[in-house]
């Protein structure tokens, strides 16, 4: 079977949808449009191969206006019509205003505990047919649900005002943006400041996902809800304000200037106290950053695939895209007794734990967890139950592997490493939370929480089977095919 890697896709989608970032490439200018998440990619103008850095604070950005004024009166005059009301006169006054939002994604992590009621079997009577069934037999049973779910939502960030909407669609709908900066403004559009600062967004955002513990009890314990990897950036979205008076009437319309939509309109006697922007408190914002995606030791351009790991062809020196100090810069591997050139290499995190987490790891892994690490697949899979179901037996045979230091670059066997650290260490918290709820059947009140001691990547020789793949060192360790992604 050939081996698969999940080469840097193409950055301009056929079907545009969702959020995109507009920027320039470094090597050539050319226009590049970033997809969410995408972190290495092919220049389609000069094929430079360019690594996207986000920036330590919350970026921000704004979509480029697309209507006119013009076109903004005809929208506003049409609707007039529609209501049979005058048109808009020569008094008609414009103002043009960038407004934010925060847009924040995350991870939600949820555990719902439920009472479930299972079907163990039936009661049968004795009759002159032999046994009759009469009676199901249940049994009421405690599950504890635990889901990861990715989300993203936006916030009003400037003064709150009902002229402009709480927040803005962006997942139906094509939107581009580019990086905020003045010289992308244009001089008749003012600036409406953000007023709220990202610490304090991110509060609300984790009170308001949390709160629906509260609001959704659970059928014993306690349902708990937690974010993980929490982003925020900012969003200017154009409006455009017309006011006229009409028919003995003031008159206010807030118009989308990206669609040309009415989002506010109003009327009233008198002319409308004016729309103020708010004290500015000039929170700063980062910028995105386009590099080449180059070995920083000989400068040779590292693979194309998206990875948070990456070994140079040329000098072979290791590249890792995510900077933490418990993590280790080495890579390890087991070798496979026969190489016979089919394994293929996953990559796996492994942590170490302490002593005393250990003994209850051993507690609820069963007797044939000996080792004072965790594993955790570094792939993408298809479902976290299956993920789970490897990181267990990954942990359990851990001990009996012999784990060498990687020397080669990593060829076509080797699959990229999709999943992140931080992510792996939040999915081994999970494990653990799990493991101790099936046990005691009783959910204590802990957090779900796991701090590591190191962390190292190594790889691991896995031979096709069927529908599964089989370590190639024990043949003890499967896993599904379908499960990668
Ligand atoms: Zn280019
Ligand atoms: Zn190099």
């Amino acid at each position: 079977m050939k081996p698969t890697l999940t080469k840097a896709k193409q950055i301009v989608p056929n079907n545009k949808s969702g959020f995109f970032i507009s920027v320039g490439c470094p090597g050539c200018g050319g226009r590049l449009e970033l997809q969410e998440n995408f972190f290495v990619l092919t220049c389609p103008h000069c094929g430079s191969t360019l690594r996207i850095t986000m920036p330590e604070i919350p970026p921000a950005y704004m979509i480029p206006a697309r209507k006119s004024r013009r076109e903004i009166r005809f929208t506003i005059d049409r609707h007039l019509k529609q209501e049979n009301l005058p048109l808009t006169a020569s008094d008609i006054q414009y103002r043009h205003i960038y407004f934010p939002y925060w847009k924040v994604d995350y991870i939600a992590l949820k555990q719902r505990n439920k009472i479930v009621e299972r079907h163990v079997g039936d009661q049968f009577e004795a009759s002159s047919y032999g046994p009759v069934r009469y009676e199901q037999v249940t049994r009421q049973e405690k599950v504890v649900d635990i889901s990861l779910t990715p989300n993203s939502l936006t916030r009003m960030a400037g003064i709150e005002q009902d002229c402009f909407p709480w927040s803005i669609g962006m997942k139906a709908e094509y939107v581009r943006v580019i990086p905020f900066s003045r010289e992308n403004i244009d001089d008749e559009y003012e600036c409406f400041p953000v007023l709220k600062s990202w610490p304090e967004v991110r509060e609300d955002i984790e009170k308001s996902v949390t709160g629906q513990d509260v609001r959704n009890p659970a059928d014993f314990g306690n349902n708990k809800t937690r974010l993980f990897r929490v982003t925020g950036s900012i969003i200017y979205q154009p409006y455009i304000i017309s006011e006229c008076s009409s028919g003995g009437k003031f008159r206010i319309f807030v118009s989308d200037a990206i669609s040309g939509r009415i989002v506010y309109s109003a009327e009233d006697d008198h002319p409308f106290e004016e729309i103020l922007p708010g004290d500015d408190p000039n929170f700063k914002f980062g910028q995105l950053g386009v590099d080449f995606h180059r070995c920083s030791v000989c400068g040779i351009d590292l693979p194309s695939v998206q990875s948070y790991v990456y070994i140079c062809d040329n000098c072979h020196e290791m590249t890792i895209l995510e900077q933490n100090p418990l993590l280790e810069k080495s890579l390890r591997l087991i070798q496979p007794p026969n190489r016979n050139g089919n394994d293929r290499y996953f990559p796996f995190w492994s942590m170490t734990v302490t002593s005393e987490e250990a003994q209850k790891l051993k507690r609820m892994f069963g007797g044939i967890y000996e080792s004072d690490r965790l594993v955790v697949p570094a792939f993408k899979g298809q479902n976290y139950e299956a993920l789970f179901r490897l990181a267990k037996r990954m942990s359990a045979a851990y001990p009996k592997f012999r784990l060498e230091q990687a020397e080669d670059a990593l060829d076509e066997r080797f699959l990229p490493t999709t999943v992140g650290m931080h992510e792996a260490i939040t999915i081994a918290a999970i494990i653990i939370t799990r493991e101790q709820s099936r046990r005691s059947r009783n959910v204590s009140d802990d957090d779900i929480y796991f701090e590591p001691g190191k962390v190292e990547l190594f790889y691991a020789p896995f031979r096709s089977e069927h529908y599964f793949f089989v370590d190639s060192v024990l043949g003890a360790v499967t896993f599904e095919k379908n499960m990668v992604d």
